[in-house]
C-alpha cells in the first residue's frame, strides 16, 4: 500500500520500550519480540533499535524480512523465523545467525545445520508439526528447542505433554496468553502487546458543513448535524470506527475509496485534526468498530500513512 500524504503516522518508539520493560519485568523470563511484517508496520530497524538491551531476541516470519531491514547490523541477538523456511538453504541462515522453526521431518533434516526450532501442532494447524512426527522431527533436527503457537492455556500444557522427557528450551505465549503464568515457559514471544498504544494516525478535515439533509452513499445523517471530510478512504485501509475531531470524541461515519465523512463538533472546522488511533482511540476500540483485531488495525493504520518521527 502507498501511504497516504495527507495521513500522519507518529510512532512512539519510547512507549514501546517501556511496553518491552514491563512485559519483562512481569514475564520474568526470556523476551522474544516479535517484529515481524516490519514490527507491524513500526519499522522492524527502528524497533530493534528501540528496545535491543530489553530483549533477549527477535521472531520474525522469514529470512528475506531479516534481509530487508539489515538485522545483523543492528544487532547480535537471536533471531528466529515462524514461517516456512521455503527454499533458501541451510547455509544462508546459518550465515546470518538465524534459526528457523520447522514443521516437518523433512524440513528438520534439512535445516539441522541451522540448529532449527522445532513448531509443533497442538491446535493452531498451521505451520507445525503433528504430534506423531515430533519425535523423528526432533531427532532428524537435533532440535533442543521447541515452540507452539499457543490461543489457550489448554494448548500449552498439550506442549508440555507432547514434549515430556526431552530436554528443550519451550516458548508458546504470544501477547494473549502473557498474563498467564503458566504459558511463560522458558520464553514469551509479544507482539502486539509492544506496540499497542504507541501509533498515533492523524489527518485534518479538508472540509466541514452543517448538514443539507442525508448525505454520502448511504444518506447518514451525523449526530451533530455537522460533518467533514478527510482524504483517507478504504484504499488505504480505513473502515468506520471512532476518532477524534479537535480532540473531541467522534466517530468516522462512512467511508468511500479516498475519503471519509468525519462527524463534527459543531464548531469545528476545515483543518481541524482527525485522530483515528491514538490518544485514547484504542487498537481494541477500533477493531470491535470493524469487527477486526487489533493486529489488523495496527498494521492497516500504521501502514496507512507518512511515518513522522516522534
Ligand atoms: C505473530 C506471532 C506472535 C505474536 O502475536 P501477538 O498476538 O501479536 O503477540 C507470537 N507467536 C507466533 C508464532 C506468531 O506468529
Amino acid at each position: 500500500m502507498v501511504p497516504s500524504p495527507h495521513v500522519i503516522v507518529r510512532i512512539d518508539l519510547a512507549r514501546v520500550r517501556a511496553s518491552a520493560l514491563a512485559i519483562r519485568a512481569r514475564a520474568g523470563v526470556d523476551v522474544l519480540a516479535v517484529v515481524k511484517a516490519d514490527a507491524y508496520g513500526f519499522g522492524a530497524a527502528a524497533v530493534v533499535r528501540a528496545i535491543d538491551d530489553v530483549v533477549d531476541g527477535y521472531c520474525f516470519f522469514s529470512l528475506a524480512e531479516i534481509l530487508a531491514c539489515d538485522l545483523r547490523a543492528l544487532t547480535a541477538k537471536p533471531a528466529i523465523t515462524f514461517g516456512p523456511p521455503g527454499d533458501a538453504d541451510a547455509a544462508l541462515y546459518r550465515q546470518h545467525r538465524v534459526r528457523p522453526a520447522v514443521a516437518s521431518v523433512d524440513d528438520a533434516r534439512r535445516y539441522r545445520s541451522a540448529d532449527p526450532i522445532l513448531s509443533v501442532d497442538t491446535g493452531m494447524q498451521r505451520f507445525a508439526c503433528p504430534p506423531g512426527d515430533l519425535r523423528d522431527a526432533l531427532r532428524a533436527g537435533g532440535c533442543r528447542e521447541a515452540m507452539t503457537h499457543a490461543r489457550t492455556p489448554d494448548q500449552v500444557q498439550r506442549l508440555l505433554e507432547l514434549t515430556k522427557g526431552e530436554t528443550l528450551r519451550l516458548h508458546a505465549a504470544g501477547s494473549s496468553l502473557l498474563h498467564e503464568p503458566a504459558a511463560r515457559l522458558d520464553a514469551v514471544r509479544p507482539g502486539i502487546a509492544l506496540y499497542a498504544g504507541a501509533a498515533r494516525v492523524s489527518t485534518r478535515l479538508f472540509e466541514a458543513r452543517d448538514a443539507a439533509g442525508p448525505a454520502g452513499y448511504s444518506g447518514f445523517a451525523s449526530p451533530t448535524g455537522r460533518h467533514g471530510v478527510i482524504l483517507c478512504g478504504y484504499a488505504k485501509g480505513l473502515r468506520p470506527g471512532p476518532c477524534l475531531v479537535d480532540g473531541c470524541p467522534s466517530q468516522i461515519l462512512e467511508v468511500g475509496m479516498q475519503s471519509a465523512f468525519v462527524a463534527c463538533p459543531p464548531g469545528a472546522r476545515a483543518g481541524a485534526e482527525v485522530v483515528m488511533l491514538g490518544e485514547g482511540v484504542t487498537e481494541s476500540a477500533v477493531a470491535e468498530a470493524w469487527g477486526a483485531s487489533p493486529h489488523v488495525v495496527l498494521v492497516q493504520l500504521a501502514g496507512a500513512g507518512v511515518r513522522k518521527p516522534e
